[in-house]
């Protein structure tokens, strides 16, 4: 009998570990999706502006405790570090972000977001979840969860990190400063996905390279000399001047930049002049510049102030009164580089779980991503941002054929289709940390 029992035992363990990878992540993540759901709707029904998620980042360290992993808080703010070690291999890190917007929630959703909060102006504001970080951070806990039971499938050391401050662009950058690389082993790789508004719910976007941009601010103060509106002839006008600086900067992108490379410059914003009949002594333009490369940022960016300062100066401006323009360096937010490697090796695993049709390349974007800090340390850790499709088959035909347009991310009437995108997220992640850190 003894050994008969025994025969059946061993029988069992043959039978798990000759099921396949994939039809284990389906099991599982078919047992979590209710959990991860309701997780998914407290979250965003409580959402947190930048820099104060706090609440948020002490439901998912409480949870990841719970698993097993190892949490320090407060990393670069409410940011929060979870190790997991199992056995030797490569470190993998996997982030989400936390903060949500202040955004105004029109969806009508039974669990949309009434929260106001206090913004570091004072002011009291609606805060939403409209970037779906509430749906990386309910993935991040599906993969975390599934992980966690699959431990005899990987090998290696898992560091999941929660960021804070991602629309503001600086939450990563401060992690970084508080030694994510330095107190932690450096990754190896680094994994994340985002929120996709245009793509159908259950299915996976990649593009190998640049996919997302650098981003840059720019605040330009055209002085120029005041006086009567009625006598120009006596005043250096900086309205006339900021008029051609403004149509002058749009053919830096069409005139200098190589047709190929691929660039914006928005003026976002004017502001000059009191009243009718007074010439201003400045004007105030406010600029996002949008570019991939390192020297295609530099280019443009210098193309600007070259012009700028021309452009004053041809107006009879003196030298002294040139133009100020200042780049916020501490906003930037470098260009995210899909390492090709990376993506070479992690889409095949996802049209193996989840299909084919299910993973399709995407156009690269001019938005931005802090992520991409954490491929920019020395030596450069390989990083992939993927996406998660959110909107519900139904809403997307219906686009398609020429019914209501689909609202894109931060918009006040934006929301996923919890379900199959948090499973797919979960499907996705979870596949990609066994690859990486496959045995
Ligand atoms: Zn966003
Ligand atoms: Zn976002």
């Amino acid at each position: 009998m003894l050994l008969r029992a025994l025969d059946l035992v061993l029988l069992a363990v043959v039978a798990v570990s000759a099921q396949s990878v994939d039809s284990r992540i389906h099991q599982l993540a078919g047992q979590e999706i209710a959990r991860l759901v309701e997780l998914y709707e407290y979250l965003h029904a409580h959402p947190e502006l930048s820099y104060q998620e706090e609440k948020t980042a002490a439901k998912l360290v409480a949870e990841l405790e719970s698993l097993g992993f190892k949490t320090t808080a407060k990393v670069g703010g409410h940011g929060f570090v979870a190790v997991m070690e199992n056995g030797p291999g490569p470190t993998l890190l996997v982030r989400t972000d936390l903060d949500g917007l202040p955004v105004l929630e029109k969806t009508g959703r039974p669990y949309a977001s009434d929260v106001r909060a206090t913004d570091d102006l004072g002011n009291d504001v609606a805060v939403m979840h409209a970037c779906g970080h509430d749906v990386h951070m309910s993935s991040f806990m599906g993969a975390a969860r599934l992980v966690t039971k699959m431990k005899d499938a990987w090998s290696g050391r898992l560091i999941m990190i929660g960021q804070p401050a991602e629309e503001r662009g600086t939450g990563a950058l401060r992690m970084l400063e508080d030694g994510l690389y330095k107190k932690w082993p450096r990754p190896d790789f680094a994994i994340a996905l985002h929120t996709d508004a245009a793509l159908e719910a259950g299915k996976i976007g990649y593009r190998a390279e640049y996919a997302m941009a650098n981003v840059d601010w720019i605040d330009i103060t055209i002085r120029g000399v005041g006086g009567h509106g009625a006598y120009p002839h006596r005043t250096k006008d900086p309205i006339v001047i900021a008029s051609q600086v403004i149509l002058a900067l749009q053919t830096i992108v069409s005139r200098e930049l190589r047709p190929i490379d691929a660039g914006v410059v928005t003026v976002g914003s004017i502001h000059a002049g009191t009243k009718h009949n007074v010439i201003s002594d400045e004007a105030k333009l406010q600029l996002t510049v949008r570019s991939y490369s390192d020297e295609s940022r530099k280019l443009i960016l210098d193309a600007i102030k070259r012009t700028t300062v021309g452009i004053a100066r041809a107006a009879g401006v003196p030298p002294e009164r040139d133009p100020t323009i200042t780049v916020a360096e501490d906003e930037f937010v470098p260009a995210t580089y899909n390492d090709p490697d990376l993506v070479e090796r992690l889409v095949p695993v996802w049209r193996s779980v989840l299909g084919d049709d299910h993973v399709v390349e995407r156009d690269p974007e001019m938005g931005g991503e802090d992520f991409a800090w954490f491929g920019r340390e020395t030596p450069k850790t390989p990083i992939f941002l993927f996406r998660v499709g959110t909107v519900g088959r139904d809403r997307m035909q219906a686009a398609e054929s020429g019914g209501a347009p689909l609202p894109s991310l931060h918009s006040p009437l934006y929301w996923p289709e919890p379900k199959p995108t948090i499973e797919a997220g979960t499907k996705a992640m979870t596949a990609a940390i066994l690859e990486l850190l496959g045995k």
